[in-house]
């Protein structure tokens, strides 16, 4: 039954059915599915969770089949449970957000597809944001990625106004006597001095990601370390595959993957990794 995506309830023989979800992007023929097999085989309810999916609880054992055939018919297959990756949690990004810089659902469906579903040593959830603002908060899940843009002055179309100075949250940017300064150690990549230039006097110089790990909420909380600033896709990728391998080859059964980087220590992973 969890391997289907069916957990059990506090009540005899009841079952909360948790589907997969990517990157909380639902179709509307399979919101139609699911509302209609809430009507059809509980008392008209669904549950949104937490990580985007979408749960239908109080499923009779006699129904589990008949629903499970009902969204697969709409393309809706069972969530994982268990020690396994998690179905991928994402922002909208740069489709539809005025601050995003990479395309989340886009990257979200490309990594589910390779991932979800595989054996961990415990649940491993992956979360994409699209920019710094963090929406996603991947700083509280396994492998968070963040977009991040790498701004750069284009000197000729300044003309000095003060707006991107007044803009940057993170104190980067300085202006002396007609010459900008982007501070790289202060910088948060967010790109927001690129968007707010009237003049197109900063550009984004580069795109990519930023990567943090071993984050997690939870009974007992840990904070995630943060082994890359900025990256490029082919790395981020490589630096998912191996954090997976690395945590299938070392993490003691049970343990999440923050637990694993403190009893062996993040430095010995990411001399590993990385
Ligand atoms: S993280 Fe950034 S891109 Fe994603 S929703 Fe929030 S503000 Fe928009
Ligand atoms: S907002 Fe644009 S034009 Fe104004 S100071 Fe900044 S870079 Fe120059
Ligand atoms: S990218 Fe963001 S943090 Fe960096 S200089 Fe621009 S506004 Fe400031």
């Amino acid at each position: 039954m969890k391997n289907n995506g069916f957990l059990p309830q506090k009540l005899d023989n009841k079952f909360s059915m948790c589907t997969h979800l990517v990157g909380g992007c639902v179709e509307a023929n399979q919101l139609r599915a699911l509302t209609d097999a809430a009507e059809k085989y509980v008392a008209g309810h669904v549950h949104i969770t937490s990580r985007q999916g979408a749960e239908i609880p109080f499923v009779d054992m006699d129904d589990v089949e008949n629903i499970t055939e009902d969204m697969e018919d709409a393309g809706i297959f069972g969530g994982a449970t268990g020690q396994k990756v998690r179905g991928v949690v994402a922002c909208q990004g740069i489709t539809v957000c005025n601050h995003g810089l990479i395309n989340c659902p886009e990257l979200a469906a490309r990594i589910d597809e390779i991932y979800f579903g595989t054996y961990a040593s415990k649940k491993f959830k992956i979360a994409i944001t699209g920019c710094p603002a963090s929406c996603m908060k991947p700083q509280e899940n396994d492998f968070g990625i963040m977009g991040v843009v790498r701004p750069e002055w284009i000197e000729n179309n300044c003309v000095a106004c003060g707006l991107c100075e007044k803009i940057c949250k993170a104190d980067a940017i300085s202006i002396d006597n007609g010459q900008l300064d982007i501070d790289s150690n202060s910088c948060i990549f967010c790109g927001e001095c690129i968007s707010s230039c009237k003049k197109s006097a900063i550009n984004g110089a580069e795109s990519g990601y930023a990567i943090f790990v071993g984050g997690k909420v939870g009974r007992f909380p840990r904070s995630c370390d943060k082994p890359i600033e900025f990256t490029d896709e082919n790395r981020l990728f490589s630096i998912l595959e191996k954090t997976l391998a690395y945590y299938r080859k070392y993490g003691q059964d049970g343990e999440r993957f923050g637990d694993l980087l403190d009893r062996r220590g993040f430095a010995e992973y990411r001399d590993t990794v990385l």
